[in-house]
């Protein structure tokens, strides 16, 4: 898929290696992996390049498991998650996939 069709909360993740094999990930804000859970330790060259292709099948197959069921949650919800780890810093709400936001607090 186009990286540009991906919605809040989710974005295009890849180093040098998967944007050259075209197989770079997706990951979701608060979440310190990606869906796939390849660990995302180094730069994002796939935003820095504007990679346009999503490669990584593994990341396809659980976006389409994360959405479908979108809720609006409040931001204060959704601030931190178990780890301590800040979700959303801006104020105002977003739409969230229900699963998307279990995902993000289980991981
Ligand atoms: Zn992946």
């Amino acid at each position: 898929m186009k990286a540009s069709n991906l919605k809040n909360p989710f974005y295009h993740y890849g180093n040098k290696g998967a944007v050259w094999s075209n197989e770079t990930h997706i990951a979701m804000s608060g979440t310190s992996g990606t869906l796939c859970s390849t660990p995302m330790l180094a730069t994002n060259w796939a935003r820095i390049w504007e990679h346009e292709n999503v490669g990584c099948p593994d990341c396809l197959t659980k976006l389409l498991e994360l959405e479908g069921y979108i809720i609006e949650v409040d931001i204060k919800l959704v601030e931190f998650d178990d780890n301590n780890r800040p979700f959303y810093r801006n104020n105002g709400k977003i739409m969230l996939s229900k699963r998307a936001y279990d995902y993000a607090v289980a991981n």
